[in-house]
């Protein structure tokens, strides 16, 4: 997992000289600092006679709740226990193609005449009621639009919804980040309903978007396919009920989405923060149980007492359901996006629980910040003989010039020996997304004539991802060739 020879030398109370010389006699080139692969360390283990289990962060975590006798994501009990619960769903799309209006319009249509409160806040997620058949259903939303919310649960191991809404403008039809979003979708096995926008455009063309989405394999119904797709405006309000429907219509079609309320709540954080007055604020996503104002809890490394809970109108609830967003008042910290969250049996058993996860994600940061590469690191490596892949996101303000920095790496001549990926690329600022992406695929991050979005630098800084800013392609190209070159390995 990311770990250095070093590291597994000290764990196992051994000189890390003398692992780089073993693995010398078995053909492997690695140095005592480098991050080294689950099957190296499989590898000296069986030179050793040690019995090497690779562990990885959610195993860890699994084991250690374990410790407690706790399971998470427990089996819902008996069959006559389960309850539907609403589909949760996340609005991908294209930048600019109505996300953000379309999240804020089903959000303010849905506002119950005479309900407490009636303004709709953001909390990072929110329910809404729909008549389906004459039955009140509710959906879920992940209010976070952009798949930022997606890649960091995803990046955490955990499923965080059940349904994707995808948002194609018909004014422009599918774009690279359409296709982008269609893939996430399309590798975590979840649905795809989708929104096709801005009908109310005199320029829009649904069926040209029915047509290229086909070509992906995304088939709507009408085609003989099983993707419904749903002409909506998110700016006029047209047939967003439709669309609403169309999502319960998708999830009962292909989901099994049912829920044991009576036991323990468990779920996920969907966002946090520091509020000045109120300390730690969590909106969390109860996946199972119910979750009740004075229950312990565990959220990632935070922990507490439920003291308060408010939905997302602001008002106070004493109890949320499965598939209910709540904000949570009363943890002792803020816990990160995507991390689980559990009930335990009482302030003690949370307090250890969080205690012995802060010391984990401690350890798992240094150890991470020692392993990550700069473009620096790579031609002082290249020396060495030791990195021979380097993985680049590519990000630019105009298409043409993210395709002609593509093309020009792509020339690069590089030899056998090291490859350069290009994992990733697109037009606009660097957002959060694409650093998680590097941080999980120890990648550089390329700006050309872009910058990092404010917290996207932040995360980038926390996780170690290094982002190098151009602005004259052949400089950019200089660079990595230099690096790349540096990465060649010497002849032995
Ligand atoms: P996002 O980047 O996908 O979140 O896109 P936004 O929601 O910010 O929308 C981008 C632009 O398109 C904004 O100027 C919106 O007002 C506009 N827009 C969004 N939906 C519609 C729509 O249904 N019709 C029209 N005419 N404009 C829309």
């Amino acid at each position: 997992r990311g770990s250095s020879l070093t590291d597994f030398a000290d764990k196992i109370g051994v000189d890390a000289a003398s692992l780089v010389q073993m693995l010398f006699h078995l053909g492997e080139m690695v140095t005592a600092t480098q991050s080294v692969g689950d099957e190296t360390l499989e590898l000296l283990g069986d030179e050793l006679n040690y019995v090497v289990e690779v562990v990885s962060p959610e195993d860890e975590d699994r084991e250690l709740l374990e410790s407690f006798d706790i399971e998470f994501g427990a089996d819902e009990g008996n069959e006559d226990d389960l309850v539907i619960r609403p589909p949760v769903v996340t609005v991908m799309g294209h930048v600019d193609h109505g996300k953000t209006k379309l999240l804020d319009a089903l959000r303010g249509a849905n506002v119950v005449a005479g309900e407490a409160g009636g303004i709709t806040q953001h909390i990072g997620a929110y329910q809404v009621h729909t008549d389906v058949d004459g039955e009140d259903r509710r959906i879920t939303f992940i209010d976070t639009p952009g798949h930022e919310a997606f890649t960091a649960m995803r990046a955490r191991g955990s499923q965080s919804s059940d349904i994707a809404i995808l948002v194609v403008a018909a004014d422009d039809g599918v774009m690279p980040q359409t296709v982008e979003a269609l893939n996430h979708a399309k590798a975590a096995g979840v649905p795809i309903v989708v929104a096709v926008n801005k009908i109310d455009k005199p320029e829009a063309d649904p069926t040209k978007v029915r047509g290229q989405l086909t070509e992906y394999g995304l088939v709507p119904e009408e085609y003989g396919g099983d993707a419904m797709f749903v002409d909506v405006s998110a700016k006029s309000g047209i047939n967003l009920d439709k669309l609403l429907e169309a999502v319960v219509l998708t999830a009962d079609a292909s989901l099994d989405l049912r829920a044991n309320p009576g036991q323990d709540a468990q779920g996920l954080v969907v966002e946090a923060h520091l509020d000045r007055g109120r300390g730690p604020v969590a909106t969390i996503l109860v996946q199972r149980g119910t979750l009740r104002v004075g229950d312990s809890i565990v959220a990632g490394p935070a922990h507490g007492r439920v003291r308060a809970m408010l939905d997302e109108h602001g008002v106070e609830m004493a109890e949320a359901d499965p598939g209910r967003p709540a904000m949570v008042l009363g943890l002792s910290s803020v816990p990160g996006a995507g991390q689980n969250f559990i009930v335990v049996e009482d302030d003690r058993m949370a307090r250890q629980i969080a205690e012995k996860r802060e010391a984990r994600e401690r350890a798992a940061l240094q150890a991470k910040r020692r392993v990550r590469r700069t473009l620096e690191d790579f031609m002082a490596s290249m020396e060495k003989g030791e990195s021979q892949e380097l993985n680049l996101i590519l990000k630019g303000d105009v298409s043409g010039s993210v395709e002609a920095l593509e093309d020009a790496l792509a020339a690069l001549e590089v030899g056998e020996e090291v490859s350069l990926r290009v994992i990733d690329r697109g037009v606009g600022a660097i957002t959060e997304a694409n650093v998680n992406l590097a941080a999980a695929s120890d990648a550089i991050i390329i700006g050309f004539n872009v910058r990092a979005q404010g917290k996207a630098a932040e995360l980038a800084d926390r996780e170690g991802v290094e982002i190098k800013y151009y602005s004259v392609i052949y400089q950019a190209i200089e660079e990595i060739e230099a690096a790349l070159k540096g990465m060649l390995k010497p002849e032995y």
